[in-house]
């Protein structure tokens, strides 16, 4: 057997033998793609503020490795659709994501990119999934960062554990319960 001792209290681990480590080569693939996005922001409307929020130093979108914006399609595999996108956008849109190599994934940043918002018209795209596959959609007009972060950690999950079909970012307090939040009802409601 091999000579083996640990000292915890100085975090010194020494083995008689060369350690190794096993995994499927698989799933280390995914575990580097996820923490390596290289992201492609498409950002055409108000949105784009938002989007700026969750690089800056409060949410700082880096401690998930996938801050690093590439202006090529070429050399990205994460398109960020940020905004609203017209019916002459959209062919641009949707070249920009035929140039970008396999393996890619699509978020949809907002409820414009995700079902075309409030626009109800003719000149709006009614969602981004109708030229592109769309694998994170981010509700909110706009979206928190926190829930643009929450939708990123979900695509991060679906890297590492394969799955394509289109996820709906969840919010943290129903709807029905902000509404009343808001209108201070909330607590005399949650009485013993
Ligand atoms: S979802 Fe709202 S904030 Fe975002 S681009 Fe549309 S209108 Fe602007």
């Amino acid at each position: 057997m091999a000579k083996r001792s640990v000292d915890m209290g100085r975090l010194s681990v020494r083995t008689g033998e060369m350690g190794y480590g096993l995994s499927r080569f698989d799933a280390l693939l995914a575990w580097a793609r996820k923490y390596s996005l290289f992201q492609y922001p498409f950002a055409t409307a108000c949105c784009g503020m938002e989007f700026m929020a969750t690089a800056g130093p409060r949410y700082d979108i880096a401690r998930f490795g996938a801050e690093a914006p590439r202006f090529s399609p070429r050399q990205a595999d994460l398109l960020w659709v940020v905004g609203t996108i017209s019916q002459r956008q959209a062919p641009i849109l949707k070249r920009i994501y035929d140039q970008m190599a396999e393996p890619k994934w699509v978020i949809a940043f907002g409820t414009c990119a995700s079902c075309g918002g409030f626009y109800d018209n003719y000149t709006t795209l009614p969602g981004i999934d109708k030229i592109i596959p769309v694998d994170i959609m981010i509700p909110g007009c706009p979206p928190r960062p926190e829930a643009v972060l929450d939708g990123l950690m979900l695509l991060q999950d679906k890297i590492a554990g394969g799955g394509r079909t289109a996820t709906l970012v969840t919010p943290h307090e129903l709807p029905e319960r902000l509404v009343k939040l808001r209108m201070g009802r909330a607590d005399s409601e949650s009485g013993p």
